[in-house]
């Protein structure tokens, strides 16, 4: 019941979203005309006489506001002090208190209005504990207007589940083993399908409905495992039933891990995806565990829904065609690419082509960024070094970004943007949205809109080295300037 009340706040949170994100239309200014006069839904108080409707409202909003923050554009919108901007990832804003003159500031304010980039003298004088912070926050140079979003997702935006799962967090905290616990190395770099990942995550952040998990969270549910009776929690349907250890008895795995061991499964987990394959299941990317995984949760809701056992051997052999038809899938996806890249020139040719690459550095947040332009025959190069870069993505967005100041200095008139970042290319296709580039895509393609045709392209990093190389010298210069240098196009 406690979830069902929970999921359902999450639902009217997403109705305060639309009126936060499209005040414009009908149902904004039905609601804004009798409850927020003022425009201000995020501070609309509560009326005398009010609908059931609006209440529910209200409900979602609470929701909305504990999980939501700011991304700069032009820093107008953004109070210093007041709002919420420091942190993409969770609400944060400086802690005061301020000085008198400095209690109205916006957040604008902090930036040199002719260079575009952060006055650091006043950022030290005002905030000092947060230079470092504020410098990895890149703002906008071309003056888009600052957004609000959701901080429970990558892109920014409200969805009914990330504002569901944020109202369970609060409830549970954070695992005590998850502290240092390397996803980016054991999860999301996995060599397997996306949807495997995400699912090997579900599992780690215990957030399967098994039978336990259920009771847990006071649902209604048969707490057994249907095969053997015993508790089903995530660990017994994964590796202590009998039905998993059979699965696990037949894999093809170098070692003879013994995963009825397991009880802390985060703190195994490493070892548990390191296991390699032997040889003749022609299995040639490391990650077969995660697939077998996959393959008993998709055995055991088989057997719970359509009441259909599939043996432990189909299970694995599952699993096994599985993990190869993707690897076999994903090496044709890179074979594929240079000719589709090599056509797209050619189609293209008379305009500018530039690749840009970073070399970002995680333990000093600094970064090198490398672009050239080719406009046959004549390649010139750029690099630049700069610190306080948050991210890897960030710098491919940033050189990418120097590299469209470039051209529009040199007056370019057509271009194509490359980079072997595939996410960024995604992020300029407008395909997916990503808070942390909000400022810098939205640059980029403002920039781009004053040339007269544009396009963007992923290419492989084997075409990208020279770029590459820049950028990495790059890295090794001391002072953050622009170094420029004509060379031959290679033939
Ligand atoms: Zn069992």
């Amino acid at each position: 019941m406690r979830d069902f009340l929970k999921f359902n706040d999450a639902l009217l949170a997403k109705i305060g979203w639309r009126l936060i994100n499209n005040p414009a239309s009908l149902l904004g200014k039905i609601l804004q005309g009798k409850y927020f006069p003022d425009g201000d839904f995020l501070t609309a108080g509560e009326a005398s006489v009010m609908s059931h409707s609006w209440r529910g409202v209200l409900i979602g909003r609470d929701l909305l506001t504990k999980n939501i923050g700011w991304v700069i554009g032009n820093g107008h919108s953004i109070s210093i002090w007041r709002d919420l901007w420091l942190n993409l990832s969770k609400q944060e804003s400086p802690m005061g208190p301020p000085t008198e003159q400095s209690a109205g500031l916006m957040v604008s304010a902090l930036v040199d209005a002719n260079s575009g980039q952060w006055n650091i003298d006043l950022i030290q004088r005002l905030v000092p504990e947060y230079e470092e912070k504020i410098l990895c926050l890149k703002p906008n140079v071309t003056g888009i207007p600052d957004k609000l979003i959701w901080l429970g997702t990558k892109s920014g935006d409200y969805t009914t589940k990330s504002g569901y799962f944020s109202t369970i967090d609060e409830d549970d905290g954070v695992a005590p083993t998850e502290v240092g616990f390397n996803w980016r190395k054991t999860v999301w770099n996995l060599d397997c399908a996306p949807k495997v990942k995400q699912f090997a995550w579900k599992v780690l952040k215990r957030a399967l409905p098994v039978g336990e998990r259920l009771i847990e969270r006071h649902i209604d549910a048969d707490p057994k495992c249907k095969r053997c009776g015993c508790s089903e929690s995530i660990t017994h349907l994964l590796f202590h039933c009998g039905f998993a250890q059979k699965v696990w008895l037949l894999a093809p795995l170098r070692t003879d891990m013994d995963f009825r061991g397991i009880i802390d499964l985060m703190a195994a987990w490493p070892s548990i995806c390191n296991q390699t394959c032997l040889p003749p299941s022609g299995i040639t990317s490391k990650a077969l565990v995660p697939w077998i995984i996959w393959s008993l949760w998709k055995a055991r809701n088989k057997f719970v829904f359509e009441g259909f056992s599939l043996s432990p051997e189909v299970t694995l052999s599952t699993a096994i065609n599985l993990s190869r038809e993707w690897s076999v899938n994903a090496k044709m996806e890179l074979g594929r690419a240079p000719a589709r890249w090599s056509q797209e020139i050619s189609a293209s040719s008379g305009a500018t082509i530039t690749r840009s690459d970073a070399a970002w550095v995680s333990s000093s947040n600094s970064t090198g960024l490398g672009w050239t332009l080719l406009t046959s025959p004549e390649i010139r190069s750029f690099q630049k070094r700069l610190d306080f870069v948050g991210s890897p993505l960030m710098a491919e967005g940033l050189a990418l970004r120097e590299a469209t100041l470039t051209c529009r200095r040199l007056e370019m008139r057509s271009v194509r943007f490359e980079s072997d970042s595939a996410h960024l290319i995604k992020c300029l296709k407008t395909e997916i949205e990503v808070a942390e580039l909000h400022s810098i895509v939205s640059d980029i393609l403002s920039i781009v809109a004053e040339f007269e045709s544009v396009s963007f392209g992923w290419i492989p990093r084997e075409k990208n080295m020279i770029a590459d190389v820049l950028a990495k010298n790059a890295q090794l210069v001391f002072e953050p300037l622009v170094v420029e240098d004509g060379i031959n196009a290679p033939n």
